[in-house]
């Protein structure tokens, strides 16, 4: 059982999981420069967090890693004033838009795993999740031990994967993964079908038995047609048990140019806004219910149980 921010997280608690969204990403941290959270965004993170609940919202998987803005302290706050339940991570994030924090780069694929475990079984404010990611194109070096690091951190905890890609490569991360030893129902592959991917790759992904990742809804370079019609492909196919919805949400967002341009801030938006759409898709209250409800428990939990 993963761990929340304030303790055993409860798979039981009623509620929708949100499996990949952040509240603050501040790449000054890494180098010890992060942009204070003053009490404006604060009181917007616990008013989001707030809004979230209202809207039938239990879980938030927080995916910022360490280095690029997260305050485990503050999450913990943010989620007993919101009433939402948060997921932190360990792990760290991928090298096309910035270099990875110089304890990653220094580090071997033991030593970071060694680190990853410490967090996810810490007593005071544990994670719960493992993030890893791999730039456009091609795993750079970095990356390849971050995913090694991660798989061992896995095997070790039982704690769920959640990986960024950027325009594919999630089959060579379940690649690396099922070579490590880890179950491919443990990992969820972010972002997918988010660039120029055909549906074809997600629908490789799910058949492998890893959770597929629409989870940029709400965000300009797709429509809202664009993901359902990609959730009612899966659900034909027999593979809607396998994906997961999401925002990839920020309240504060402090790092490179190329992705400050393109930040989403409206997590509420798949409860407000696209299940009511996925009726005239034809995807039905249950399915919908399986795709926000169980799907991420089922990932969430998918490690076993944890120390
Ligand atoms: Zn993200």
């Amino acid at each position: 059982m993963p761990r929340s921010v304030t303790g055993q997280w409860d798979a039981a608690a009623p509620g929708i999981v949100l499996p990949h969204e952040h509240l603050v990403i501040d790449y000054g941290q890494m180098s010890g420069q992060a942009t204070p959270v003053d009490d404006e965004l604060r009181a917007r993170c616990i008013r989001v967090l707030r809004d979230l609940r209202q809207a039938g919202v239990g879980t938030v998987v927080d995916c910022t890693p360490p280095g690029y803005g997260r305050d485990l302290a503050l999450l913990a706050d943010l989620s007993r004033a919101g009433g939402v339940s948060i997921v932190a991570s360990t792990g760290s994030f991928c090298e096309q838009w910035h270099p990875q924090p110089r304890w990653v780069v220094d580090a071997s694929a033991g030593e970071l795993a060694r680190r990853f475990v410490a967090e996810l079984t810490d007593e005071t404010v544990p994670c719960g999740a493992i993030k890893v990611a791999t730039s456009a194109g091609a795993m750079t070096p970095h990356e390849e031990k971050l995913l090694i690091a991660g798989a061992d951190a896995h095997r070790q905890t039982g704690a769920p994967i959640v990986s960024h890609t950027t325009g594919g490569l999630g089959l060579e991360q379940l690649d690396l993964f099922a070579d490590a030893g880890v179950r491919a129902s443990s990992v969820l592959v972010s972002h997918v079908c988010s660039g120029d991917e055909p549906a074809e790759y997600a629908i490789e992904i799910a058949r492998r038995g890893a959770y597929v990742g629409f989870d940029r809804l709400g965000h300009d370079a797709h429509d809202l047609d664009h993901w359902a019609g990609l959730v009612r492909r899966l659900h034909h196919e027999g593979l809607a048990e396998r994906v997961l919805l999401g925002h990839d949400s920020v309240q504060r967002f402090t790092g490179p140019e190329d992705i400050a341009g393109h930040t989403f801030s409206d997590p509420t938006y798949l409860v407000t806004t696209f299940l009511p759409a996925l009726e005239r898709f034809g995807i039905s209250q249950e399915v919908q219910r399986l795709m926000t409800h169980a799907n991420p428990r089922r990932w969430l939990l998918a490690g076993g149980a944890t120390r």
